[in-house]
């Protein structure tokens, strides 16, 4: 099956940022060495970034009311990098999705509410 447009389109752009700077490491014949390497410094801007949006929920809540566009930036960069790591494990994320859903209906069947 072929990934949604819009999904393909995203991950499109995101590939040619990374190529226009350097940093389509995905793209490289890599080790399993170096994949793990690059999975780590995935992992570790993924959680930076979603400490930020952490952040940004905590200041809503504590200080200044909710901040919308902050926290949309914030979570758009964790997907960035959600991207970025799909793609160094050639991941089809739409595939993948799917899976886990239908994964996820198993197993939270008692959960389910009847209509
Ligand atoms: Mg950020």
């Amino acid at each position: 099956m072929k990934m949604s447009d819009r999904l393909q389109a995203i991950i499109d752009r995101q590939r040619e940022f990374d190529a226009a700077h350097g940093w389509a490491h995905y793209d490289r014949e890599l080790s399993d060495e170096q994949l793990v390497e690059e999975l780590y410094r995935g992992t570790v801007h993924l959680l930076g970034e979603l400490g930020e949006f952490a952040n940004d929920v905590k200041k809503s809540h504590r200080e200044s009311g909710l901040r919308k566009d902050e926290l949309r930036e914030e979570l758009t960069d964790t997907f960035i990098y959600l991207i970025k790591l799909s793609l160094l494990l050639d991941m089809d994320l739409e595939t993948e999705h799917k899976k886990k859903i239908e994964k996820n209906y198993a197993r939270f069947e008692h959960h389910k509410k009847s209509l």
